[in-house]
């Protein structure tokens, strides 16, 4: 937490200086709050390099530069911004000038990349209203009110409020060092509130992905919707359905893989957003009682890694989300006559193809997921030389992993999971005993759980593997 910066949020109405009426911004009942660099904790250190050479850059070239939208929210809050998102008047053209390291990127919303090594900062024309049209540039909407494109240029209070929430329309201006605050986006980081800019309706309407990102917001900055910006998501979470698979799973990554996967999990299924996404699992989570803690304890896990910056991929997290649906297909081929090796593939590729029109999930993803599927049906088998090929297994520790999932989450008897931390810790030695033992009782764990109870009869019951 930055020092000060309580003081400054107990008291901020002294400091703040309106320079426009209630009306003023384009309409809106919203006024335009300039804070003096000595009344704000928001300082240059918190900024990287390459975003203060871009605002200077545009600034000594004649051009208005500000840090927008997410640094400035997180830098308010006392967090590590993670990245910068740049708002000027230059046009894109006029940015790709100024900088030899950048490109125009873009259709429905054209903005600049300028690269630093591995850091990108977003460059941003001020957008008009999609009404008014200042220049040759065309916004467009469909019949039911999604913006298809935004190419209309205009000032930074127009920016402003087409901007999503309150909280994310704060501008840091790199002339005075002043925050400009046009939506009352202050007050709303003070009560810790989400509140759409605007009717709330109209505003999903024209990007339905908002309602995606409102819930990851409350979800990483345990904010609340305000009640306006709640109400219409239940009616309008349908919406979703229009947006292009490749957008969402772009979506997907920063929901279930920035480290607050769980509360994400949660709210989108409060909101009844999850089911836009993965109806399958969706689904399966109303037959299969393992099926949603399998989820939550794979994002749980997930948060974790991220906490301890470790490696994450999204394979191990989609294995998990769409279990359930497989292990749902797969029962209803082997009911009807299919043997269990085949009617695993089968279901996984039916569970792909069914998931990919929503999500789009590229191929170095959906394959490892497949391998960590394949390998459940071999983590039982440990038979002579199956052992050591599923241990050599390039996908062998997520399979593993998920294993281990699957017994926490109530799915199958724990045993199995055990057997193979001890395998992959034993020498030589060890391992043959433990080779042996299950030679005793080949089926001994691993079985779900109801069939492995009614089985329980035999000899061997005290021969757990
Ligand atoms: P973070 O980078 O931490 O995820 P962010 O708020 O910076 O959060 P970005 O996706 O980087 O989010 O977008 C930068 C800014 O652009 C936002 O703060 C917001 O002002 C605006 N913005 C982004 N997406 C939308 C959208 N779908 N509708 C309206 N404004 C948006
Ligand atoms: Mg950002």
């Amino acid at each position: 937490m930055f020092k000060g910066f309580t003081r400054f949020l107990q008291s901020p109405g002294e400091h703040l200086r309106s320079l426009f009426g209630p009306e003023d911004v384009a309409g809106a009942s919203h006024e335009l709050r300039i804070i003096p660099r000595e009344q704000h904790p928001v300082s240059r250190q918190h900024f990287s390099d390459a975003a203060l050479k871009v605002l200077y850059r545009l600034h000594n070239a004649g051009f208005e530069a500000y840090l927008v939208g997410g640094c400035i929210r997180d830098s308010l809050l006392g967090r590590m911004p993670k990245d910068f998102d740049v708002a000027t008047d230059a046009t894109p053209e006029q940015v790709k000038e100024l900088f030899r390291n950048s490109r125009i990127i873009g259709r429905r919303f054209r903005i600049v990349h300028v690269r630093f090594g591995r850091e990108v900062i977003e460059v941003t024309t001020f957008r008009g209203k999609p009404g008014d049209d200042h220049g040759d540039h065309i916004a467009q909407q469909s019949d039911d009110g999604l913006l298809l494109r935004d190419n209309v240029w205009g000032n930074i209070q127009e920016d402003a409020l087409r901007r999503d929430f309150t909280v994310n329309a704060l501008y840091y201006s790199i002339a005075d060092f002043s925050i400009h605050d046009f939506a009352n986006g202050v007050s709303d980081i003070e009560a810790r509130t989400l509140r759409l800019i605007g009717d709330p309706a109209t505003r999903y309407r024209e990007d339905p992905v908002r309602m995606l990102r409102a819930v990851r917001f409350a979800a990483k900055l345990d904010f609340h919707l305000a009640q306006a910006t709640e109400a219409p998501i239940d009616e309008l979470a349908p919406l979703l359905l229009q947006i292009p698979p490749a957008r969402l799973f772009d979506e997907i990554l920063k929901m279930f893989m920035g480290g607050h996967g769980v509360e994400t999990f949660r709210l989108l299924r409060h909101y009844g957003l999850f089911a836009m996404l993965f109806p399958e699992a969706d689904e399966a989570m109303a037959e299969l009682p393992w099926a949603e803690p399998l989820i939550e304890q794979a994002l749980a896990s997930t948060d974790r890694r991220i906490a301890e910056e470790r490696p994450v991929t999204p394979a191990f997290l989609f294995a998990a989300l769409l279990w359930g649906p497989v292990q749902l297909r797969q029962a209803s081929l082997e009911a009807g006559g299919m043997p269990p090796i085949p009617a695993l593939q089968a279901a996984s590729q039916q569970v792909i193809s069914r998931q990919l029109q929503h999500i789009s999930i590229p191929k170095r993803f959906s394959m490892p997921m497949r391998d960590i599927w394949d390998i459940q049906q071999r983590l039982p088998m440990r038979r002579g030389r199956r052992v050591f090929q599923t241990r050599e297994h390039p996908r062998f520790r997520a399979g593993y992993d998920l294993l281990l999932l699957r017994e926490a989450a109530g799915e199958l008897e724990p045993g199995l999971g055990d057997w193979w931390t001890a395998f992959q810790q034993a020498d030589e030695h060890e391992q043959r005993r433990l080779l042996d033992k299950v030679g005793a009782n080949p089926a001994g764990s691993g079985a779900p759980r109801k069939r492995r109870r009614r089985r329980r009869k035999p000899k061997n019951p005290s021969n757990e593997a």
